[in-house]
């Protein structure tokens, strides 16, 4: 029993003597290659061998703001570049749109949509595993990419019923709200590139949050939806502002949004303001944070005086309060 043990042992000490000498031989010849310079939070699927000293990727890092967003987030990437090139990426129908900032970062937003497609229009987003997936392509032809993966928290909703009465149920119609909706949604995709905003968002009004963003909701018809914004149920007539700096994309009277504005803030980012009694801006008008653009009512899908505050980011409705807690980029 005892001989085929030590006859293993021989052959084991056989083999490291001679494996042993031979590997740190190699090591002592191999060239002293540095390490990547390319940051990785975790390893990617098939990602190719580590490059020599001189083919150093145009891509030198890509982090994101959050890898397990909620739904109706926003998220911010960042890229570092080793060389100059132009960036591109893509987020399930999302195109990325990239700025740089004065560190030399570049930055770009996606927006994680709602459990539900809004009224026809947007991808619904139910939890789970999505990729991001950026190029980088330099002036002579060089490309680079890179993937990373967002997990996606899903939850799930017990909607509230939701009856704005008799004289408003008409506004309901899936076919207007549809209508409107894909409205809206041409006009996002038709947004500044450039960012115009600087800073965090500022409350548009002064009042309580009476809505949340996100509540699910059943309607007499038998639909369900969820509230794209957050409300601030006021006094009519109360002023709304601005909150950051853009361009008015959109001022006038809607079916479902009342007396509405969009204001482009560049970037893919919109914000917007319904159910006003009064418009104060014209469409291509500048404004800045806090500027007076019109005034509290109840016009539209509305029960009752209140401001409905929303920000867009690629079309998606995502969290106001995420604006005006935290600064992006
Ligand atoms: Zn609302």
């Amino acid at each position: 029993m005892r001989h085929p043990a030590r006859l293993l042992i021989i052959l084991f000490l056989a083999l490291a003597a001679l494996v042993g000498p031979a590997s740190a031989a190699a090591a002592s010849v191999a060239p002293q290659a540095p390490p990547s310079p390319r940051i990785r939070g975790e390893p990617e699927r098939g990602e190719a061998a580590r490059p020599r000293p001189d083919e150093t990727p145009l891509i030198r890092s890509v982090s994101l703001s959050t890898r397990r967003p909620e739904q109706g987030r926003t998220v911010e990437v960042r890229v570092v570049l080793n060389r100059p090139a132009t960036l591109s990426g893509e987020f399930r129908d999302q195109s990325l749109r990239f700025s740089q900032n004065a560190d030399g970062v570049w930055w770009a937003l996606l927006a994680i949509g709602m459990p539900k497609a809004q009224a026809g229009v947007g991808l619904e987003t139910p939890g789970g595993a999505y990729d991001v997936s950026i190029t980088a392509a330099s002036d002579d032809g060089e490309t680079d990419t890179a993937e990373r993966t967002l997990w996606v928290t899903g939850r799930s909703y017990t909607p509230i019923p939701f009856d704005p009465g008799p004289e408003k149920r008409h506004l309901l119609d899936i076919e207007l709200r549809t209508a409107e909706a894909t409205r809206m949604w041409e006009m996002f995709a038709q947004g500044t590139p450039d960012p115009l905003w600087q800073g965090m968002f500022w409350l548009p009004i002064s009042a309580p949050s009476s809505g949340g963003f996100m509540v699910a909701r059943s309607y007499p018809d038998g639909t369900t939806g969820f509230h794209e914004g957050l409300d601030y149920a006021t006094a009519y007539g109360a002023p709304v502002r601005a909150a950051a700096h853009g361009v008015v994309a959109l001022a006038e009277p809607l079916g479902v949004r009342g007396n509405a504005i969009y204001i482009d803030h560049g970037a893919g980012v919109f914000s917007g303001y319904f159910h006003l009694s009064q418009i104060l801006v014209e469409p291509g008008q500048a404004v800045e944070p806090g500027q007076l653009i019109g005034r509290v009512g109840s016009t539209g899908l509305s029960t009752g005086p209140h401001l409905h505050f929303e920000i867009r980011v690629n079309g998606y409705n995502v969290s106001p309060w995420q604006w005006l807690t935290f600064e992006f980029p």
